[in-house]
């Protein structure tokens, strides 16, 4: 346990400290994650008195210095150290106000400061001064909750909650995160205060969430989520999955647990976190989509164009990143029934071409997301359909090596066509560059220059394309 305080750094920490004549500890997280083996590159250092100057001092012994951040505001100082982060805190005593987690912040004590704490593996403190170091100061036994694997608050659960509620979230993460229980009267105060979600800021909570969707079990934290009434508040479309309803003897699956089912696999294959949210909302469409049918039974028609629709809304609401990450999330979402239906039917050539065509780079991950989508109760199904996907796996394979399909622009653009023809930007510019890339993906001609060029023409001369050269709008001729 105490093998940590042979590093350099915290040598430094204690000779400083001990010349200085101030009490110091290291402590938080990187002192649970010491007793749970657990990596961490965050250290955190409390001192009674000036983290600040405590610091600077630190700073000017090591060789070279590491680089200083002081955050005066905050009373704060972080050293970045080769791969190591460590911040320093000065002892401190919060009261908080109604309305917002921002407490009063007073000088204190490392009881105060313990005290502050969100939960009891998270308040020890291991002494930095040579007179006890390495002594841990644990006054509210976290580490048998550590190993009982219990998350638990070291004061009345309700006033932790309500002080700052991203505590309830935090909570559920690290049960998520670590495979903790959250105990009884913990959850219960979940419960009782989780409207006080609503003064948190929506990044905070996505970055919790992010964080829940980044553990190995992603579904234990949103299971949580749901029991403790906090998705509703934060993530209703989520919740919307919830429920298998039966109508004439026919039943539906419940789509939430199936849905977490399908991320907690694709766990198993992949730590993108972009792919882990496709996975989590590539049903999302279904609650707004669902219909019975007396002869088909229940559908879900378009849930994949009706979710792709709504990943904008929600990441918009989560204030999650509107960029090429949502992108690729909405294109997964749109694409995830593809390689399954094709395993269904007869795995043809021009139908791998097109799945290769639209999936473009992200193929694999598609491949990933929808093997994990696998979750029938039946056996025989599973092995059916993971026998059939092996083929389109396979099938992939031969056609991207012979095709060179991945990322495939065909050979002829737009441009050409026009300059070719004298053609201005037109439909029928769009319709014979299509043309070209269907017989491509059709295997009708190869993916090469001079095949896609003779067969522009080739079209051409069915369109009657050479007696509009010249000409200003092609488009006014009905004949087309
Ligand atoms: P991780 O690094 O995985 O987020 P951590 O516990 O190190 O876990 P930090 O956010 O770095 O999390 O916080 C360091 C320590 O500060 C925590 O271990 C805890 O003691 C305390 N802490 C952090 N946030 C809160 C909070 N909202 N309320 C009370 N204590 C907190």
């Amino acid at each position: 346990m105490k093998e940590f305080l042979k590093h350099k750094i915290f040598q430094l920490i204690t000779q400083v400290a001990d010349e200085q004549n101030l009490e110091c500890y290291v402590i938080g997280g990187y002192v649970r994650d010491i007793f749970l083996k657990r990596p961490s590159k965050d250290i955190d250092i409390m001192v009674v008195g000036s983290g600040i100057n405590l610091a600077e001092n630190v700073n000017q012994r090591i060789k070279n210095h590491g680089k200083l951040t002081v955050f005066k505001k905050f009373g704060t100082a972080q050293i970045k150290y080769r791969n190591i982060d460590i911040e320093f805190v000065g002892a401190r005593k919060e009261s908080y106000q109604h309305d917002s987690r921002k407490p009063i912040v007073e000088d204190g004590t490392l009881e105060d400061d313990l005290n502050r704490r969100d939960f009891t593996i998270n308040a020890m403190a291991i002494c930095l001064n040579s007179n006890c170091l390495g002594k841990l100061k644990d006054p509210f036994d976290g580490l048998t909750d550590l190993k009982n694997f219990v998350i638990r608050t070291p004061l009345n659960p309700d006033i932790t909650f309500s002080d700052d509620p991203l505590r309830m979230l935090r909570g559920i993460r690290f049960a998520s995160q670590l495979r903790f229980y959250i105990e009884t009267n913990t959850f219960d105060a979940i419960i009782r205060n989780k409207e006080r979600i609503n003064i948190i800021s929506k990044e905070r909570i996505a970055d919790e969430l992010n964080k829940v969707i980044l553990s190995s079990k992603p579904s234990v934290g949103f299971i949580l989520l749901e029991k403790t009434g906090l998705l509703e508040l934060i993530f209703p479309e989520l919740l919307a999955l919830k429920g298998a309803e039966t109508k004439d003897g026919i039943g539906h699956k419940d789509n939430f647990y199936h849905t977490l089912m399908v991320l907690d696999n694709l766990c198993e294959l992949t730590d993108n976190l972009w792919l882990r949210w496709a996975a989590l909302l590539h049903d999302i469409g279904k609650p707004r989509t669902k219909r019975f049918d007396p002869r088909l039974g229940w559908t879900f028609h378009n849930h994949n164009y009706v979710g792709e629709k709504m990943i904008p809304e929600i990441f918009h609401r989560m204030k999650l990143p509107m960029n090429e990450k949502m992108k690729y999330v909405q294109k997964l979402v749109t694409l995830h029934m593809r390689p399954i239906v094709l395993s269904e039917d007869e795995v043809t050539d021009s139908a791998i071409r097109r799945l290769l065509f639209d999936s473009g780079e992200d193929i694999d991950d598609l491949m990933k997301l929808c093997e994990a989508d696998i979750t029938s109760k039946n056996p025989d199904k599973v092995q059916r359909y993971k026998s059939n996907f092996l083929l389109v796996r396979q099938k992939l394979k031969e056609i991207e090596e012979k095709d060179k399909l991945r990322n495939f622009q065909p050979p002829i653009g737009g441009e050409e066509i026009m300059k070719t023809f004298q053609l201005p930007a037109s439909s029928i510019v769009g319709e014979i560059k299509s043309r070209i890339k269907d017989a491509i993906l059709d295997g009708i001609i190869a993916n090469e220059y001079e095949e896609a060029r003779n067969y522009m023409f080739q079209i051409a001369n069915e369109l009657n394309i050479a007696k509009f050269s010249n000409r200003q709008s092609i488009l006014d001729d009905k004949s087309l």
